[in-house]
């Protein structure tokens, strides 16, 4: 783990000061060239998941370097990059935050190395500028949320609403020139300016500008533009729930308390499916076991950068309101130990990496966005473990709570069917129909029928009003089911019941 640098300890304690957290707590420029292991500039090219050994997917990207601007790399052999999670096939392994390369795709790296001397992204997207230019074909440096349209622009100081872009030239000569105990080139003197006042930000450019961003103007938004690539639990729309449990404690929090309280948020949205449950304590870690574990107190498995990390794990995929999920099997998440942050921020943490494992996106990090939401990927410490505007909006629509009525089988009817003027109407015909509507009332959600006149029909002559309350007896509940009832002719007081009046209403249960 790498050690906590004082600029991180003392970002932490602003963020408890002022109420706020990050999930990902973003270093000021000049730290972050000073604490990756090494920065280049490459091009992607290839990119292959494989399944390791332990069994979660990793993602193994091959970069062509173009130049070394920190570190010892060799130039001539690509660089690999092994990041955590992939797909392959039907199977897939997501993380939170991770950042997003595609073949052909030139990237500033600043990289981290593992503990297994293998290389990967300093602070997962943190760590990955892209090269694009602006209207006036400036080349600008801009740091992508990950696989979203939208640009993440985060101040050292953690100031959400702060976008800033970088003129690439500037931000790279910046970078090289940085640590040198050679003086600055003048012209970057002016250009720099001096620690967390870098002359390479850009503030007249809008992320919205930038020719590649494609404003999305429908707002009938479908289930997936809420979530973290198109991932979701299936099993909740067949009525199941997922067990999560906690594995340890955190000094100072009511840790596993949180971890109740987080799970509690999102089963408890009365307009979704969500079913996660709190299901005892665990000695299973941050690792793909089929085992939901909430590792409260991790020294080690939270990226350089992060408070709080999460990934979820799945198989298969399924359909939901004509969009192709895959579906999600098992959720993990790791809170980083050593936290600083109020209760109710620690709260916030942890439901929101729950709601990564259940396959939300960061609420800021596209469309539709906003920034009320324990999603919001800087958390406003606002929520602790209760859902926000956007987060409701999101679980109804990713999980909409439908109810999946199941009508009762076709009744087996006595005398089927009813002849007119052949069969003789009995008190068995109509305690069958009675039966029969109690049980599509009680399949419908609606009470049964407690009273009937002329409870016991036998030797009793059949009038209209068997006929009526059995019809409106059945009414709401063929309705439920989606059906419209239809009754042929009137059955008024005095006149005869015939034998249609009992088979169509046979017939609509049918
Ligand atoms: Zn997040």
């Amino acid at each position: 783990m790498p050690r906590r640098s004082p600029l991180l300890g003392l970002l932490l304690l602003l963020a408890t000061v002022k109420a706020s957290a990050a999930v990902f707590v973003v270093p000021a420029d000049s730290e972050l060239i000073d604490r990756a292991d090494a920065i280049v500039i490459g091009t992607v090219s290839e990119i292959h998941s494989e399944f390791t050994v332990e069994g979660p997917i990793v993602t193994n990207i091959d970069i062509e370097v173009e130049e070394v601007l920190k570190g010892s790399l060799e130039r001539s052999v690509p660089l690999r990059l092994r990041e955590d999670g992939g797909v392959i096939g039907d199977f897939f392994t997501a993380v939170s935050g991770s950042a997003h390369y595609w073949t052909g795709n030139r990237a500033l790296i600043f990289l981290e190395r593992t503990g297994d001397r293998r290389w990967r992204t300093w602070g997962m997207s943190l760590g990955k500028f892209d090269f694009v230019r602006d209207s006036d074909q400036r080349e600008l440096a801009v740091r992508w949320a990950t696989g979203q349209a939208d640009v993440l622009a985060w101040s050292p100081e953690g100031h959400p609403h702060e976008e800033r872009l970088r003129d690439a030239a500037l931000f790279l000569a910046f970078i090289r020139s940085h640590g040198r105990p050679a003086p600055l080139q003048p012209r970057l003197e002016a250009a720099v300016g001096g620690e967390g006042s870098a002359g390479y930000f850009v503030d007249d450019v809008r992320a919205e500008e930038l020719s590649f961003l494609v404003p999305v103007t429908d707002a009938h938004y479908p289930p997936s533009a809420y979530t973290s690539g198109t991932f979701r639990w299936k099993i909740f729309d067949e009525g199941g729930a997922a067990s999560y449990r906690a594995n340890g404690t955190q000094s100072g929090y009511d840790a596993v308390g949180a971890a109740q309280r987080g799970l509690a948020a999102w089963t408890n949205d009365s307009g979704s499916n969500v079913n996660i449950q709190y299901g005892g304590t665990t000695s299973a870690g941050f690792v793909q076991d089929s085992i939901n574990t909430i590792v409260l107190n991790s020294a080690s498995d939270v990226p350089s950068g992060s408070v709080g990390y999460a990934r979820w794990f799945g198989s298969g995929t399924h359909t939901y309101k004509g969009e192709t999920f895959y579906s999600i099997v098992e959720g993990d998440v790791a809170i980083k130990s050593g936290l600083t942050v109020s209760q109710k921020v620690f709260d916030e943490i942890v439901t929101h990496e729950i709601g990564h494992t259940i396959g939300f996106r960061h609420s800021d990090q596209g469309t539709p966005a906003s920034n009320e939401a324990v999603m919001k990927a800087i958390l406003t410490g606002n929520y602790g473990a209760t859902l926000g505007p956007w987060d409701i909006e999101a679980v109804r629509h990713v999980y909409e709570q439908t109810s999946v009525l199941v009508p009762p089988p076709a009744p087996v009817f006595t005398d089927d069917p009813l002849v007119p003027r052949v069969t003789v109407i009995k008190a068995l015909h109509l305690i069958e129909l009675r039966n029969a509507v109690n049980s599509w009332r009680t399949a419908a959600g609606l009470a049964p029928v407690a009273v009937w006149t002329d409870p016991n029909p036998a030797g009793v002559t059949i009038k209209a009003v068997h006929i009526l309350e059995l019809r409106n007896a059945l009414d709401p509940a063929l309705r439920a089911f989606g059906r419209t009832p239809a009754f042929s002719g009137g059955v008024a007081a005095g006149q005869p019941v015939l034998a249609v009046h009992f088979q169509e209403l046979r017939n609509q249960m049918k």
